[in-house]
């Protein structure tokens, strides 16, 4: 040592005074015995290459004994081959630090073992991506991963709407943000996407640049399923507001009300904790008499459970709820259920909406497409259906008797009395045929002045031609000033006279034919030709 400050000295506690009395004269005197050697080497080495400037970390022992980390920047001077100058640094903190680091990280590494979390190292100044081997089968991709996140979404690996999400989530550690979190859908090797969420904690150099960050990512698919299940279960009754009755949510598999969610119920239910009783309470004091039994069966807790189970987790029905005033209206109750994402019970979300007034409209207006309008009896396709259907669904066990109806002479009536008396017979002739039918029987216009008539499950033939008779004089009647309007008829019997709707058609036909032509205001019956 040809010269040292006191700054030197002091670095090992001393004092150029002591040092000299102590025989700090050389290196040696600080460095342990074995890095004197390795030392030494170095330094011959980096001579022999050339190098003019270089540094070491070593160790060396302080006066108190301990050692200790120190760095030294070494200058060579080839034009004076015997001597080199040295700048020292005490890095003893530093050292500690990654010391420190290396112990955490190892703990943190047997913590990640320990757990189902993936966890990877992204290195900030490189935009490098060091994923476990674990997670580099997972996802398909190779261990180092360079342009992160970029180059990750660039492969496709990361779900439509969550790429902007990814990027964030790095671009936050590129800012320098301490810590940040996020939650995509990631494409597995399989090809199959999952849920997954991560968390980052960053590393920063002495000068407080974030170097790196510890990235942890865990598998949520099925919690996140659950949770966005919810969430548009939410969405949906948020749309639905105005409309709404009730919103409630129920523990099926406990049979409780959740209180914590939907509205509260109202104070009449709110002493009714079991789903049950208040299932039970509704059906007996809500919904019309007609429907309680369909409500009662629909929102029955066991069923609901099964359906669960096989998968069918949606469902509405339409009923007539009773107001207080005992008017009905018309509702729909809509259920999802869904299993608690955090206890598995299963949850019952139920919401009823009023729909009374679209209900009415669609029930008028399929009326309207059903009806003729002048007469209000069915219209000829629908008669034709209608009837086509009994038919069919019934065989030929049971007997109906077919009508079909035409009023006599009516263009004359027409011509004479004007096309408003015209309209007001057709009116009076299908007021007439409807007074005159049972429940179950039916009636058509099939157009003009042209009607029919089923009749139902009749005994014999013989029992319904009083009847037919009867019709037949209730339909002829006299107007002062207009004279006398009637009707014309003919009888088929089915299945005697056809099995289908369109032979007993004709044959009604053949057999109205006949009346109009012998004696208009009778009946005939159909006589099948020998
Ligand atoms: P028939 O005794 O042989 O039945 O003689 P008809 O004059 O009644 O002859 P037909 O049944 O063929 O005549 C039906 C007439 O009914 C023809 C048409 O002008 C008239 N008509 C059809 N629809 C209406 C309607 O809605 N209102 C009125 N006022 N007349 C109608
Ligand atoms: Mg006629």
């Amino acid at each position: 040592m040809l010269y040292a400050n006191q700054f030197y000295y002091k670095i090992y506690g001393y004092t150029p005074q002591s040092a000299k009395e102590k025989g700090f004269l050389n290196a040696k005197f600080i460095l342990p015995e074995s890095d004197y050697l390795y030392i030494k080497r170095e330094v011959f080495q980096h001579i022999r290459n050339g190098h003019r400037e270089f540094q070491l970390e070593y160790r060396a022992e302080h006066s108190s004994g301990k050692l200790m980390w120190l760095l030294v920047r070494c200058f060579y001077d080839p034009e004076q081959p015997d001597r080199m100058t040295c700048a020292l640094v005490d890095i003893a903190d530093r050292k500690e630090m990654e010391e420190k680091l290396r112990i955490s990280s190892e703990e943190s590494r047997i913590a990640y073992q320990l757990t189902d979390k993936l966890m990877y190292i992204y290195d900030a100044e490189k935009k490098q991506l060091h994923q476990p081997k674990a997670a580099a089968d997972e996802f398909g991709l190779p261990p180092v991963v360079d342009d992160a996140p970029y180059s990750i979404v660039k492969s496709g690996a990361i779900d439509g709407p969550c790429k902007k999400e990814y990027i964030e989530f790095y671009e936050a550690i590129l800012r320098g943000e301490p810590n940040g979190h996020a939650a995509v859908k990631k494409r597995r090797k399989n090809g199959s996407f999952g849920w997954y969420e991560a968390k980052f904690s960053s590393i920063y150099d002495e000068n407080g640049n974030v170097k790196k960050a510890v990235i942890s990512c865990e598998d949520i698919t099925e919690q996140r399923e659950k949770e966005l299940s919810y969430q548009k279960w939410s969405q949906y009754f948020k749309s639905q507001e105005g409309k709404t009755i009730g919103f409630y949510e129920y523990n099926l598999t406990k049979d409780l009300f959740d209180e914590e969610a939907g509205d509260l119920p109202p104070d009449y239910l709110r002493p009714l904790k079991k789903y049950t009783q208040t299932v039970q309470y509704i059906a007996d004091h809500f919904v019309y008499e007609g429907d309680a039994e369909r409500f009662s069966d629909f929102f029955d807790r066991d069923s609901l459970l099964v359906r669960y189970y096989k998968g069918q987790t949606r469902g509405s029905m339409n009923y007539l709820r009773k107001r207080p005033d005992g008017s009905l209206f018309w509702v729909r109750a809509i259920i999802l259920l869904l299993a608690d994402p955090y206890s598995d019970n299963v949850r019952l979300f139920m919401m009823t909406l009023d729909i009374d007034k679209e209900k009415r409209e669609e029930l008028k207006l399929r009326s309207q497409t059903e009806h003729d309008g002048m007469t209000g009896l069915l219209n000829r396709e629908t008669f034709v259906a209608k009837v086509t259907r009994i038919l069919g669904e019934e065989g030929s066990a049971n007997k109906h008797a077919l009508i079909m109806l035409d009023i006599d002479r009516f263009k004359t009536h027409n011509d004479v009395h004007g096309h408003p008396f015209g309209d007001q017979v057709i009116r009076e002739t299908a007021h007439f045929i409807k007074g005159f039918l049972r429940e179950s029987d039916l009636c058509g216009r099939m157009g003009g002045d042209e009607f029919m008539v089923l009749l139902r499950n009749i005994g014999s033939e013989d029992d319904v031609i009083p009847r037919i008779n009867m019709l037949c004089h209730l339909l002829r009647r006299k107007y002062t000033d207009k004279g006398e309007v009637s009707c014309s008829m003919g009888v088929v019997f089915y299945p005697r006279d056809g099995k289908t709707f369109r032979e007993l058609y004709q044959n009604a036909d053949t057999a109205l034919y006949e009346v109009k032509n012998t004696e208009r205001g009778n009946y005939g019956i159909y006589k099948p030709e020998r």
